[in-house]
């Protein structure tokens, strides 16, 4: 049977669409459901304390160091809820705090997204509480310098408050619509496992602040982020372990995973870059680096249901269970020619001006690159003798050994 592949929890759709649908399912279950709910109040009340906490010290050893700011603020924010916000918002402080609450959180989650993947145990995570404080210092002195004064007017005038559907004004309901759309836009086009981290955080906060009129809001949602940043910690300690950095696919340990579970039948290829030394001689090493990354990614598309795991340097292997090599043949000679024909635009960055205008306007009037290629050799062993993985994988790599001896370029058995 295929195992599920983990790839589907990085997926940007599966990071926006199930934090969306868990939240519409909370808001249903908040307005339909909250006499269940009531029956689990004591443990919703400190559950977002236990995991906020966890997630913050897991953080640590798992150096995400984002998802645990995303904790923190969490933590702190669904303090102040519990601790200030339970009187009724026609009370002036509650009011102010509400308003405040609403405006800074999304606003320092946003933040997050930008800040380093540094530890919080850091002298970074140190500044980071001290500007934490510097807020809740200012906000408090804020609040006392104008909560006696007599708010009616701003209350009643520009702030559109539509009480029907939620005491949070219609400014700041927008303002969380923004930092919600910021984020998900950080999904889509990044992809980072904290941004997932962070609009998790800004969804179930702006929920708690537009729905504050239902009871038991702020510990449900702030329990549900909460599972949902527990669950991608999982994921992304997985990715690290898993998921080579550079080219973004399956690393060696991945490998040495996948042929601990093999049937009986399948197929491995290990494929090699050829002169690659000499490539980064001549065109520099991070350009090696983005060939690299972009041979990966035309070995993804490989076909033939192949699994592809970075070996180590500009090796590959190409896993394909349950085929023999005479299945796979067609589908690497494809793959080889693929890249050989492949053109690689070259940029050439000693030609361009350091002046950025003026660098601009040559690359204008005279774009300056050439196509260069490179080839690869393949070699192929099936599990027909044995199958033994380590034997197999040995047969691949001396066949490989064969194609570079015969020329590269090729495919060898
Ligand atoms: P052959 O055709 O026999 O494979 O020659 P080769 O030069 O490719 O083989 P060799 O194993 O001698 O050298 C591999 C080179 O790959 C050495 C190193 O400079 C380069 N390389 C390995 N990993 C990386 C990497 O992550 N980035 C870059 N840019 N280069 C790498
Ligand atoms: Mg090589
Ligand atoms: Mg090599």
């Amino acid at each position: 049977m295929q195992r599920l592949s983990f790839s589907i929890f990085r997926n940007p759709g599966f990071r926006f669409g199930i934090p969306s649908l868990l939240s519409f399912l909370m808001v249903i279950s908040l307005k339909e459901g909250r006499e269940t709910l009531l029956v689990y109040q004591n443990l919703l009340l400190i559950l977002p304390y236990i995991l906020f906490a966890l997630i913050i010290i897991l953080s640590q050893p798992f150096n995400q160091g984002r998802t645990s700011l995303v904790a923190l603020l969490m933590i702190i924010a669904y303090y102040i809820v519990q601790n200030h916000l339970q009187a009724p918002l026609t009370n002036n402080t509650a009011k102010l705090i509400y308003y405040l609450l609403a405006t800074l959180l999304p606003l320092n989650l946003l933040l997050v997204h930008k800040l380093p993947d540094k530890r919080l145990w850091s002298l970074f995570g140190g500044y980071f509480c001290l500007f934490i404080a510097i807020q809740i210092i200012w906000s408090t002195i804020f609040i006392q310098y104008i909560e006696k004064s007599d708010l009616s007017s701003l209350w009643n005038s520009g702030l559109l408050t539509q009480l029907h559907f939620s005491p949070l004004p219609l400014l700041f309901i927008f303002w969380g619509v923004v930092v919600a759309g910021t984020s998900t836009f950080m999904i889509l086009f990044r992809n980072y496992g904290s941004d997932q981290a962070v609009f998790i955080g800004v969804l179930f906060s702006s929920l708690t602040f537009i729905f504050f009129q239902y009871g038991l809001v702020s510990c449900s949602a702030f329990t549900l982020a909460a599972l949902l940043h527990m669950f991608n910690l999982i994921i992304c300690s997985h990715e690290q372990a898993f998921i080579d950095q550079l080219t973004a696919i399956p690393g060696r340990r991945a490998l040495e995973t996948e042929l601990k579970n093999l049937g009986k039948t399948y197929t491995l290829a290990m494929l090699d870059i050829d002169h690659f030394k000499k490539f980064n001689d001549l065109y520099g090493h991070k350009t090696g680096d983005n060939v690299l990354t972009l041979v990966a990614q035309l070995i993804t598309k490989v076909g033939g249901g192949a699994q592809i795991f970075r070996y180590g340097g500009e090796e590959f292997t190409i896993l394909f269970k349950g085929k023999k090599s005479e299945q796979c043949e067609e589908h690497l000679e494809k793959l080889r020619l693929a890249i050989a024909e492949y053109n690689l635009v070259l940029r050439n960055y000693a030609e361009r001006p350091d002046n950025d205008k003026q660098g601009s306007m040559t690359r204008k009037n005279n774009v300056i690159h050439r196509y260069i290629h490179v080839t690869v050799s393949i070699g192929i062993a099936d599990s027909e003798p044995t199958s033994n993985p380590g034997i197999v994988l040995k047969a691949a790599d001396d066949a490989l050994y064969r194609a570079k001896e015969s020329g590269r370029n090729r495919l060898s058995h």
